[in-house]
């Protein structure tokens, strides 16, 4: 007889009652227009393709354990050193760094609704995560946010999932009244928002997350970054994987970050689609969030002029009947009667506003 081991038991008790984080669909099979997961709807720069090549040659051979070279780029980029800036598999893998490092049983906080995986690294590290609520207007309770004490807190600015950016006074009076570890998670702020990165000069208690994921076209290929304080970098770095970025990555991540005109032209594109989408989604009469991000958080009016969450549920369901998958959070009673468009080229946005006025003829 096979010996028995009861995983549901034996785990440890707070990851027996962990829930996975569950990315956003990825249809297999053709025909899709894919506006579920804010990829960008460019290819990276072409000039990743012959960095990757040479670094295929060098496949036998370890990575480069620290990605030296990515870190002084970045670090230069943005008027700092090497020792300020850490590489992760993902900016995903930093999130889950920080936490755990830096929360304690003060436990971590996040705003409500934001990034969904917030709580699963929170849940791993056990130690209690605290919800500050947004209202309908997205403006950030300050007093409440420090009111959580929280070892760390989370922001994600431009937010996600509705694209509303946060001004640096805001981030500012946050990083004053907090004792804690402030994580402005940066994934969309090439798109509009301003960065946090110039207040790390005056606050050792920031630290910005950064992706290649949106903005450079690299999802696939798993980088992202934090800028911060050396101290604490130097305390990520001890309990990241010695060889956390693989050889194809950091050289993908280093021809992206250096064809700056490559970058600016992809950005631009993706601002202009994301403005004349959302010129359409006014005339159709319906509320969307100012975005300074690569999505829009559209709330649909149907043609009988009615809100609510069914009739996203419905627009949801009728845009994926005609194979045009968007993003429908029905969980949350700030984001059940909104969808969230990520931006894709002017012919996907064409074929999603296709189908939106086909689902207005039938709804
Ligand atoms: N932060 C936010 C707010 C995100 O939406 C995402 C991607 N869904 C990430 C971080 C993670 O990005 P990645 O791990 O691909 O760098």
């Amino acid at each position: 007889m096979k010996k028995s081991f009861d995983a549901s038991t034996r785990a440890l008790p707070h990851v027996q009652n962990l829930h996975a984080y569950v990315p956003g669909e990825q249809p297999q099979g053709e025909g899709w227009v894919k506006l579920n997961t804010n990829e960008n709807p460019y290819p990276p720069s072409p000039k990743v393709e012959s960095a990757v090549a040479a670094e295929v040659a060098e496949l036998r051979k370890y990575p480069e354990p620290v990605s030296h070279k990515l870190r002084a780029v970045i670090g230069a980029r943005f008027g700092m050193t090497e020792a300020n800036v850490i590489i992760g598999n993902g900016s995903d893998n930093i999130l889950d760094l920080i936490t755990r490092c830096f929360v304690t049983e003060a436990g971590a906080g996040q705003t409500v609704p934001s990034y969904s995986l917030y709580p699963v690294v929170a849940g791993m590290s056990d130690k209690g995560l605290v919800d500050v609520p947004f209202t309908r207007e997205m403006k950030l309770d300050v007093e409440a946010i420090a009111a959580t004490k929280a070892a760390v807190f989370f922001l994600t600015s431009p937010n996600a999932p509705t694209g509303v950016a946060f001004s640096l006074e805001e981030i500012t009076a946050v990083l004053e009244r907090i004792d804690g570890l402030l994580v402005v998670d940066e994934a969309y702020v090439d798109f509009g928002g301003e960065t946090a990165a110039p207040l790390l000069k005056q606050y050792q208690n920031l630290v910005v997350v950064r992706t290649f994921s949106k903005s450079y076209g690299l999802a696939g290929m798993r980088v992202g970054f934090a800028l911060a304080d050396a101290g604490i970098i130097g305390m990520l770095d001890r309990v990241r994987d010695a060889y956390n970025l693989d050889r194809i990555a950091q050289a993908a991540a280093l021809a992206a970050f250096e064809d700056v005109e490559y970058f600016e032209a992809q950005r631009q594109k993706v601002i202009a689609t994301r403005e004349a989408t959302c010129r359409e989604l006014d005339a159709f009469g319906w509320f969307t969030y100012p975005s300074a991000s690569n999505f829009l958080f559209t709330e649909p009016t149907n043609a009988a002029g009615e809100r609510g969450a069914a009739v996203a549920k419905s627009l949801f369901e009728h845009l994926k009947q005609a194979k045009v998958l968007v993003r429908y959070f029905p969980g949350h009673p700030l984001t059940c009667a909104f969808i969230r468009v990520s931006i894709g080229t002017d012919a996907e946005m064409k074929a999603f506003l296709t189908a939106v006025e086909s689902w207005l003829k039938h709804a």
